[in-house]
């Protein structure tokens, strides 16, 4: 069969996201001399630096780009200098994609120090409405307003997304709420999933209090398999859950639509360290494996995975992780443990 090409659009962004993105793009490009799939790169400029450079954080022609590529590489975006009057880059990159669920693994590694070993749990977190819906305005001179925008529409779909990654694990989707205070809103997202849970007779489904969740995800992280959550509760348990696993270096993630899909990290920026090719880069490793899965790589992802697992046994490891190494050493060991792998 003819090797696959894929082209890839990678938006760096600020901080360490340019530093993390080489990492994958060069295990991505290694895959091709392994007998995998060959990739090309187009870089794309978006986040605060683009601001700085063209008065747009996420230009048009980039926006074009990432729609005809197969898949999107996101590296991470400094959202907080980005002024106010500004569309807010990674909600507009949304919309324009239309992905409105981002699906966030959280799992021990061997070799990785984790607060709980026993975390295995996905997070599949609506990421177009709620709370981060954009719809803000002062109330008067000493009072400012936000407005938490729940659809049926949009918590059905990220439901759907929930119960199918269910399908694929341990079978059990938790749906996080505050419904005592937020009845209307948090109402309508628990009848949506409610509906979606009924096509799904072989998934278990619960409900949870949102501050109930948070707490026994770090008490016992291993009553969770899916758990399906409004954008704020889901950004904030996402970092919980990391936390509780092996850190943010080790946390990937992806926002998938009906179309377009894009890959990237849950950390961000990481000012303090950036510029110094420090950054763990396997959370940006582990997020083009799940890239691979969807473009329909399954063996090759699973063999990225493999040398990610292999690298955090046997190490380098970067000061995240309690080692010394650069994020340069511990790539060039995942390409080595994919070539390992190759040769056994
Ligand atoms: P932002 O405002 O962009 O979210 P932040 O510093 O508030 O940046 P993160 O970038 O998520 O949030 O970083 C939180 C902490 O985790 C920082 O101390 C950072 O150094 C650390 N961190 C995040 N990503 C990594 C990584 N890949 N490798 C090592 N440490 C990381």
């Amino acid at each position: 069969m003819p090797r696959k090409t894929y082209r890839i659009c990678v938006l760096a962004g600020d901080g360490i996201g340019p530093e993390v993105t080489d990492c994958a793009r060069r295990v991505l490009s290694s895959l091709e001399k392994a007998g995998g799939p060959a990739f090309t790169f187009d870089a794309q400029s978006a986040g605060y630096g683009a601001f700085e450079r063209s008065g747009s954080a996420l230009p048009a022609e980039m926006v074009a780009v990432a729609k005809t590529a197969d898949a999107v590489l996101v590296g991470a975006m400094d959202v907080a200098r980005i002024p106010a009057s500004e569309p807010e880059p990674l909600s507009a990159l949304r919309r324009a994609l239309d992905v409105h669920a981002s699906i966030r693994p959280v799992r021990a590694f061997t070799g990785a120090p984790a607060f709980r070993e026993n975390i295995d749990v996905t997070i599949v977190r609506e990421v177009t409405e709620g709370l981060y819906s954009g719809i803000e305005y002062a109330a008067g001179p000493d009072a400012a307003c936000a407005v938490r925008l729940i659809t049926r529409q949009a918590s059905t779909r990220a439901a759907e997304i929930a119960f199918r990654q269910a399908m694929e694990r341990r079978r059990k989707v938790t749906a996080v709420h505050k419904i005592g205070v937020l009845k209307l809103t948090d109402g309508l997202f628990l009848e949506a999933a409610r509906e979606v849970a009924k096509r799904y007779p072989d998934v278990e489904f619960e409900t949870r209090n949102v501050d109930a969740c948070a707490l026994e995800l770090v008490r016992h992280p291993e009553i969770f398999d899916v758990i399906l959550a409004t954008n704020v509760f889901g950004d904030i348990l996402s970092d919980v859950a990391a936390a509780v696993g092996c850190g943010l270096g080790l946390a990937p993630s992806s926002c998938v639509g009906d179309k377009w899909a894009y890959f990237e990290p849950v950390h961000g920026t990481a000012p303090d360290i950036a510029g110094k090719g420090i950054a763990d880069p396997l959370a940006t490793i582990l997020s083009s494996a799940m890239m691979l899965r969807h473009l329909g790589e399954g063996a090759w992802a699973g063999a990225v995975d493999r040398a990610v697992e292999a690298v955090l046994r046997d190490g380098p490891r970067t000061g995240d992780l309690g080692g010394r190494a650069t994020s340069a050493e511990v790539t060039t060991a995942v390409i080595a443990a994919l070539e390992k792998q190759m040769t056994v």
